[in-house]
């Protein structure tokens, strides 16, 4: 396999519990200075990609707003070329910049399309019955993630995925998938770097929606052994991964082992 360029997962690749992992920025300097084109993927649905790059400005890791891709940008995307414009944001945090960058309307009874991130406290009942009344009238409905959990600094928390569950329990309907392991997700990432599925590596610490996801597109996969990795997780994957990292900082030995194999 020949592998151009990198599509990299941030948290728990590139960061965990708030703080850089060791070696991560001088991997990414080394990819710059290598000449290998890289973008980053997350499933982040608390952040816009502006605040992404600031928090991790405050770690020293030096990442560009424009090289972030999260579920947002894509959702945003999307609901432009269906030339919808009102959206039922489900979110907190600053994540509706994402979406007034784009020209959308953040609406509450007026919206043609429902759009639900991990919004934390803000899925109140109120919240949440009018995304289900609004859903419930035909209006489309986009999961930004379903991810069922994420490690907070106090501990595994719930995700987007159970309160997008129960919308689609209320409904009858299925929520559309926006992020990973979405493969319109990846190619709009790979889009932006001109290069195809079988030039790339994802490298991330999800099995599945990373790994799994990446792989099933032809990717290659490159699990990490840092942020939500556990050794189980490994044992019970129908596939293994193409490549299995210590943390992102052996990127460098790995590439050039296999320039010499
Ligand atoms: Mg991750």
């Amino acid at each position: 396999m020949d592998i151009q360029g990198f599509l990299i997962d941030l948290d728990g690749v590139v960061y965990t519990g708030g703080k850089p992992v060791p070696g991560a920025q001088e991997t990414l300097s080394w990819l710059s200075m290598e000449g290998y084109p890289f973008r980053f993927v997350s499933n982040t649905t608390r952040v816009s990609r502006q605040g992404i790059s600031r928090r991790l400005a405050e770690m020293n890791l030096d990442i560009k707003p424009e090289t972030i891709f999260t579920p947002a940008i894509a959702a945003a995307s999307q609901v432009r070329r269906r030339n919808l414009s009102r959206i039922f944001l489900l979110s907190t945090g600053d994540l509706h910049s994402d979406f007034e960058a784009a020209g959308l309307v953040i609406s509450w009874d007026d919206a043609d399309i429902v759009v639900v991130g991990d919004a934390g406290d803000n899925f109140t009942y109120r919240a949440m019955n009018q995304a289900f009344r609004l859903i419930n009238r035909g209006v489309p409905f986009l999961a930004l993630e379903k991810d069922r959990s994420w490690m907070d600094t106090g501990g595994l928390s719930l995700s987007a995925g159970p309160f997008v569950a129960a919308l689609e329990y209320a409904t009858g309907r299925t929520a559309e998938l926006v992020g990973k392991p979405s493969p319109v997700f990846f190619q709009m990432a790979l889009d932006s770097m001109g290069i195809a599925a079988r030039q790339c590596a994802m490298i991330g610490d999800d099995a599945y929606s990373d790994i799994l996801g990446a792989m099933d597109m032809g990717m290659a996969g490159f699990l990490v052994q840092t942020g939500k990795f556990r050794q189980e997780i490994l044992t019970a994957l129908p596939k293994p991964p193409t490549a299995l990292l210590p943390s992102l900082a052996a990127l460098p030995a790995i590439l050039k082992n296999r320039d010499h194999s």
